[in-house]
Formats: C-alpha cells, structure tokens, sequence
C-alpha cells in the first residue's frame, strides 16, 4: 500500500442542504441527505472530505446508486457523488493499462474496451453503476469478475485525506467482497481504479449461458463485441439491465448473495430440504471445495416467487433475486421484504442469506 500528502487550500465550500436521494439510487427510494455535493476532481473530493470531517458529519459516498438502499429518513451527514471521470491509457508489455476515474459510468467503459478490441470485462457489460463502485464487492457475471483484470486502486482515507493506492493482491477480492466491503468499509473513497486488458485478446466464455446462447446463434467465434451483445440480451432477459420502460429493472439487481456452504453445510441443507418435499438443492463448484447455493431457488421454494407482490413493492417477474419498486414503493418496504425473505429462508432452509446492496439509515440489522 502506498500513501502520499498534500496540502488541503482552505477555499470555501458549500455543500446543498436535504438533497433527496431517491432520484440517485436505481430503487428509486430514499430520503434526503442533510448535506449533498458533487466532486469531479481529487481535489474537490479532498475538500469535502475535509468540510465533512471538520463538522463531525459521517459521509456517505455514492456511485450511480446501483447498489444501494436508503432509509426514507434520508442520510445524516454529507452525502457524496463522485463524478471524476478521468481515463488515462498506457501499454505495458503487450498489455493496456487503463486507469479509469471512479466517476465513469461502467458500462460506457466496457463498451468502449470492447470497441478498441481490449478482452478482459466484455462478460461485465450492462452491469450499472460507475467504475469506482466495481472493486468494492468485486462486481462478477458470467464467468467474469474485476479481480480478475484489476491492476490497483486508488483511494482516499476519509478520516486522513491522505491518497493510498492498493495493489491487486491487497485488495482481498473474494465473491462478492473485497477490503473495501469489509475491513475498509466505508473508510476510503475509491478515486481510480487500473485494469490491465488484452489487445485484440478473445473473449473467455466460461459460463454455460452464454456458451448456450452463442451456440443456439450459430456463433462459433465469437468475438468480443458478439459476446458484449449476448450479455446484454441475456441480462435484458432477466431485467438485468436498467430500462425505464422496464418496471422489473426498478431494483438494486440481486437483493441477495447467494450462499457458499462447506460441505457439511450443504448436507445439512440438503436434509432440512428432502423433510420440506425438495428432493435436489442445486449447488455449483466454488473455490476451496466450498458450494454455492443460487439464492433464488432458495427464496422461491420459500414462497416468495417472480412476480411476488407486497404493498408497494415486490420481486421482479424476471428474476427471483431481484426486489422492485413497483412504483409508489418505500425503502420501509423494501426493507420489510427483505427481512421477511431473510427471516423465512432461515426458518426453513437454516440459510442465513446476506444482502448484497448496501443499506442505509436503518436502525435495526436486516
Ligand atoms: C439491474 C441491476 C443489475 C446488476 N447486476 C449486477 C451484476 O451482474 N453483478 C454485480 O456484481 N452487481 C450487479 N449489480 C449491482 C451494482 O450494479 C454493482 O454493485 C455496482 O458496482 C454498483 O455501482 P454504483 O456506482 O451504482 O454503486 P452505489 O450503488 O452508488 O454504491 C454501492 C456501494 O459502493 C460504495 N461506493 C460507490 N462508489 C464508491 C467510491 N467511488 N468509493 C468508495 N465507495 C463507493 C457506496 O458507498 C455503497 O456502499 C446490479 C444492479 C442492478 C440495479
């Protein structure tokens, strides 16, 4: 990890004050924040950092509210978007280093790779959210994930101002997690992340899928952009992709991670299962001899199944892993439900599911 310092001007700043946030997250849910302001450079970032620090405020840092649930009471400190949008390019041994701001919106950045023929995120595209958000829970699909291309992360340390930059291997990248989500949570703002893509490299299709949806399409080479163009079409599908005319793409994406059991775990599953009338638990190879267990057909044979609808909100039609705003819902609601899903997989299952957006403002554990 390297640190660097640097003087802070003492220019004055002035953040907006009850900044709804609803309109910022994909659930199209959340209260004010008490202090809201936009930093499109390090420099603007370190003042409001400073500004923050200097009044006791906790921060919340916010991408493109892809992942994020806050509570309808609003956030009580500063919230804080961050739009640096800086892409700087070099080739280090056959290989492209791009150094993308934390600003940039992510699919525009695969789309753009996949255009100059970069192989190493093409499986990402159609994910929403920016690129500073994408180490955080090492954001994965379909057989790819950013670990997998990550060169480092630059950062600030919310409670120093000071900049450090984090080599791959000291991110911690595991599924759906990283140090960022963990031991750093909500200590640091991510600045600029480096990939390190291959020119004129082929896709890697690893996920049975996508290899389906080629193959049906006679598609035997396929290239990046053909591979770009099937995930976007599968994840269209299943409302993976963000459409305003799609009421089903009204969420944070999957609610939930799906469980990875030892495999005393799973036999345990598999027992409670067979008692419930479920004679098969479907179950893929992770890491470690360790099982993942999809999420999703642990929510629907719970009771909760596609289309599923409480108040003013429900879970999508497309995918069981997804809770949507119907329209005229509230973060209360979708709270609610979660738990409820939370509470009945473990009564029935034993499965303790943990939720993969971030949840904001809410007194109570979910
Ligand atoms: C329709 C849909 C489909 C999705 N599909 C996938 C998928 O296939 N795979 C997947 O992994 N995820 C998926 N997601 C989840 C989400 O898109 C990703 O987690 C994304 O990386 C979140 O980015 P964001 O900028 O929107 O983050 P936000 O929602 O704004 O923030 C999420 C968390 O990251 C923090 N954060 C954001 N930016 C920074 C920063 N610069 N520095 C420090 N902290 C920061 C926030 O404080 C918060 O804790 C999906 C979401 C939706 C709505």
């Amino acid at each position: 990890m390297r640190k660097s310092t640097a003087g802070m001007g003492a220019n004055a700043f002035k953040p907006a004050e009850g900044v709804l946030l609803a309109p910022m997250t994909t659930l199209g849910v959340g209260g004010p924040a008490r202090y809201f302001a936009k930093a499109t450079s390090c420099r603007e970032l370190r003042l409001c950092v400073e500004w923050a620090r200097e009044r006791h405020l906790p921060i919340l840092i916010i991408g493109g509210g892809s992942n994020l649930l806050v509570s309808d009471e609003g956030f009580p400190g500063l919230a804080l978007k961050i739009e640096i949008r800086s892409l700087q390019i070099e080739t280090q041994r056959g290989c492209v280093i791009a150094r993308a701001g934390a600003g940039l919106d992510w699919d525009q950045f695969v789309k753009e790779c996949v255009a100059r023929g970069w192989a190493g995120i093409e499986c990402l595209s159609g994910i929403p959210g920016s690129v500073g958000a994408t180490p955080i829970q090492n954001v994965g699909a379909y057989g790819q994930e950013v670990s997998q291309t990550i060169v480092s992360v630059r950062a600030l340390e919310l409670e120093t101002n000071n900049i450090v930059e984090f080599r791959a291997n000291e991110c911690q990248f595991g599924y759906r997690t990283s140090r960022f989500k963990a031991r750093h949570k909500d200590r640091l703002a991510i600045i600029e992340v480096a990939y390190r893509l291959e020119p004129g490299g082929r896709p890697k299709i690893q996920y049975a899928e996508l290899e389906q949806y080629l193959a049906e399409r006679g598609c035997r080479a396929p290239g990046l952009d053909d591979v770009r163009r099937a995930v976007l079409a599968i994840r269209r599908r299943k409302a993976m992709v963000i459409d305003p005319s799609d009421p089903d793409s009204r969420s944070a994406g999957s609610f939930f991670i799906n469980p990875v059991l030892t495999l005393a775990e799973f036999e345990d599953l598999q027992k409670r299962a067979q008692k419930l009338g479920f004679q098969h638990v479907p179950a893929f190879a992770a890491p470690d001899g360790l099982l993942k267990v999809p999420a999703a057909w642990l929510i629907e044979r719970a009771g909760f199944e596609r289309g599923y609808k409480r108040g003013g909100v429900g879970i999508s039609t497309k995918h069981a892993l997804a809770i949507v705003n119907l329209g005229s819902g509230t973060a209360r609601e979708i709270f609610e439900l979660a738990r409820q899903i939370k509470s009945r997989v473990r009564d029935m299952f034993g499965i303790e599911l943990q939720p993969e957006p971030t949840i904001v403002g809410f007194q109570e554990p979910l």
